[in-house]
């Protein structure tokens, strides 16, 4: 028998990122349409532990759906990591009546949510909130273009300033252990190298690289590290001004900017989509999955599968990159 869930709450768990508003406001709206009641949960599974739940009414989530950051606030909770604190959180959810969660994270988040719902029988909905689109799963992930146009925009201010001064710019964006960000704002800025956590970096390579673009008369340079890089920003800066040092080079490291900001028209997208499922998710029956994207049609995969994505970047895009900067 599946189990009939009529009382939702829906939380926002690890790092931030731009949709998560949006997402928040197709779950609450969704869940009023169905006629279920609907529970904020302020700073992920801390509210829940610290019993800081509110209930949401349609108005809670007006003139949101633009809107960086999330009006819930997110938190990493080490209470929730021992069984004490997760039981302390699921009984202040049974004195609600809360039967269902949505939980709006990262992996980790995915996995405290399974943990939680294998413990108290308390069905679960992942929603893949990150902005380095390193979840298997799914195509996209709530804030990952948002994240990328923001780069793309400053990468393109960042190429104006280089240009005008014949200098080298490498430009840190974010991503420990995914390259996408990088990938993606690298291509599309035209950079001449791009480094990701993925691949080995080739310093050697990149040094006759620069040389022979030197010779060409080709001066303006921008390099995209992920910060997960091997060498990442400040080491691979340090190591060319060692190697060059009449190449005028400059780092920048774009930083927390990438998480915020208005959500981008496909981000607001994505995740109006994946709320509503989510909800659709709880009331079908269909539990402890996360709510993937995969061409362009919803893609729901167990909690306990989701795991951060060690996938290879294919040596095709390295080779687009190549070819496009000589
Ligand atoms: P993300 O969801 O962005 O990957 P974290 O890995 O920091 O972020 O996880 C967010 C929160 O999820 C943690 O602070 C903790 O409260 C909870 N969590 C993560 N892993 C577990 C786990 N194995 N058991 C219980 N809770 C967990």
């Amino acid at each position: 028998m599946k189990k009939k869930v009529s009382k939702i709450g829906v939380l926002c768990s690890g790092g931030d990122s731009p949709g998560m508003n949006a997402c928040i406001r197709a779950v609450v709206r969704t869940s009023l349409y169905y006629g279920l009641e609907v529970y904020g949960i302020t700073r992920g599974y801390s509210g829940m532990v610290d019993d800081d739940i509110t209930k949401m009414e349609s108005r809670s989530v007006a003139n949101i759906i633009q809107r960086g950051g999330t009006i819930l606030k997110t938190a990493r909770c080490k209470e929730f990591f021992s069984y004490e604190g997760r039981e302390k959180a699921y009984k202040n959810l049974k004195k609600r009546g809360i039967d269902g969660l949505v939980v709006i994270g990262g992996d980790g988040s995915f996995r405290g949510a399974q943990t939680f719902s294998n413990e108290f029988d308390i069905p679960c909905i992942g929603l893949p909130g990150t902005i380095d689109k390193d979840i298997a799963g799914t195509d996209f992930t709530i804030g990952f273009d948002t994240a990328v146009n923001t780069a793309v925009e400053a990468i393109d201010k960042i190429r104006d300033t280089a240009d005008a001064h014949d200098r080298l710019f490498i430009i840190e964006v974010m991503g420990r252990d995914a390259g996408y960000i990088a990938l993606h704002s690298g291509i599309a800025t035209g950079a001449e190298n791009i480094l990701i956590p993925e691949r080995k970096t080739d310093v050697e390579d990149i040094i006759r690289s620069l040389e022979e673009k030197e010779k060409r008369k080709k001066l303006v340079n921008l390099i995209v590290v992920a910060e997960g890089d091997q060498f990442g920003g400040e080491e691979l800066t340090k190591l060319i001004k060692e190697r060059m040092p009449l190449l005028e080079t400059r780092l920048c490291i774009l930083g927390h900017i990438q998480r915020g900001g208005s959500p981008t028209c496909f981000d607001r997208l994505i995740t109006s989509r994946m709320g509503y499922s989510a909800v659709e998710c709880l009331i079908e029956g269909r539990h402890n999955v996360f709510v993937g994207i995969v061409n362009n049609r919803m893609h729901y995969t167990p909690l306990n599968e989701a795991v951060k994505k060690k996938q290879r970047i294919g040596e095709e895009w390295i080779r687009i990159v190549k070819i496009l900067a000589t």
